[in-house]
């Protein structure tokens, strides 16, 4: 789960990171009363969308004046904001942060993420804040300083110490660095978070270390326990069948291709979506309907792949173990006669009562296309999704 800047800002701070005074708004006069709150003669003018990249792309600006606080808040607040980790239609201004302008000596980078080969949280730090720091990682990635933290002592102060001065923080902001790099490795373990992003870390002109901006995702296996958390989330900034499946225990993910795929189990999906593409064909899901694809399930998971704009054919691929495939035959004519299915449909199933699977579809009288192997399933959608 993601959460808006201004959010992570309020977990910070909870942590003892020094953060911009700040205040999110609604509106261009929410806007010009936080900077009037604020005071001081400089602020930014911040969109708050579950994206980075919002100051290349026009949705941060400094403001010298209430005039130009009023002027970039209009400006900002409702546009389509693109940046490269939105969709290519950008996402819609509905919030902004007025903060307070910091005086930027120099941009920094620090993050947590959770390393799966070492099994630990690993704390990653750059001179080169600002920036896309996968630009950084590609064109120069030894000044990209990671440390391994132990969860038995969490991040040392010996640890934390010589992270910060090899990413450039002078002698007398060490401390500073310390108490930020410890408060956010806190945030990140208490909160169950699966990324925490700070970037850029600022060193001010008179020595003070900054969180300017600030990122987190959360694990969602692990909200249960972090009501908190939860409240933060926003559905404004979530894919509307993604929240749809999500009621219906689905797993699915909107993708920008033509081709809904319906599979049980992740690592099939995975394949699905390789083989689709192998045949120069483009995935527009990523839907798995999980071990106990009941009829209702499979209706419920066509009905969302329907919304889809743009979608051609759906190709169904399952392997019953478990799960047999007479039920999911049963799902796949009952959901086809009950959302009226107007896209071709290709059904590929392998595993228990398999025979019996195909000999239901074969007596619908439905449509569908069957294919017996992934390579000529994934040939069959992609040449009816083509027309
Ligand atoms: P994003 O990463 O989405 O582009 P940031 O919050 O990192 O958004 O802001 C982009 C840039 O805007 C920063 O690198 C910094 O140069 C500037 N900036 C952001 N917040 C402030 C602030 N409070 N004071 C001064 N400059 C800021
Ligand atoms: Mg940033």
């Amino acid at each position: 789960m993601k959460i808006h800047e201004y959010q992570g800002k309020e977990i910070l701070r909870k942590y003892g990171v020094t953060v911009p005074r700040g205040i999110p708004c609604l509106s261009v006069d929410e806007a010009v009363s936080a900077a009037q709150t604020l005071g001081g003669p400089v602020w930014v003018v911040k969109a708050q969308i579950h994206a980075g990249g919002r100051g290349k792309g026009g949705g941060v600006k400094v403001a010298k004046s209430m005039d130009e606080v009023r002027q970039y808040a209009s400006n900002i607040l409702g546009m389509q904001l693109i940046t490269h980790q939105t969709s290519p239609a950008g996402q819609k201004v509905r919030r902004l942060l007025i903060e307070e302008g910091a005086d930027i000596k120099k941009e920094l980078y620090v993050s947590m993420v959770t390393d799966r080969v070492s099994q630990r949280v690993v704390l990653m730090a750059s001179s080169e804040g600002g920036m896309d720091i996968e630009e950084v990682a590609a064109s120069h990635p030894e000044k990209i300083h990671k440390i391994a933290i132990d969860p038995a002592t969490g991040l040392k102060d010996s640890e934390a110490d010589e992270i910060a001065a090899k990413i450039g923080v002078p002698p007398a902001s060490i401390a500073q660095a310390r108490t930020l790099l410890q408060g956010l490795y806190k945030a990140y373990w208490e909160t169950d978070a699966s990324l925490a992003e700070i970037n850029p870390l600022i060193l001010t002109g008179d020595g003070k270390v900054i969180a300017l901006d600030a990122k987190f995702n959360f694990d969602s296996n692990a909200l249960f326990r972090h009501p908190e958390i939860v409240a933060y989330r926003d559905l404004d900034e979530e894919d509307p069948a993604e929240i749809e499946a999500s009621k219906h225990d689905l797993a699915y993910i909107s993708l920008d291709g033509n081709i809904g795929c319906l599979v049980n189990g992740a690592g099939l999906a995975m394949a699905t979506m390789d083989t689709i593409k192998l045949f120069d064909g483009e995935p527009a899901n990523f839907l798995d309907v999980g071990g106990g694809a009941t009829a209702e399930k499979v209706t419920e998971a066509f009905k969302i792949m329907l919304q889809h704009p743009g979608l051609k054919a759906i190709l169904v691929n399952i392997f019953g173990g478990i799960m047999r495939c007479d039920v999911i035959a049963e799902g796949v004519i009952t959901a086809s006669r009950a959302v009226k299915l107007s896209v071709p449909l290709v059904v590929r199933m392998k595993g228990t009562n398999e025979d019996l699977g195909k000999q239901m579809l074969a007596d619908s009288g439905l449509p569908i296309i069957s294919a017996d192997t992934m390579e000529e399933a994934a040939k069959k959608v992609v040449a009816a999704a083509n027309g």
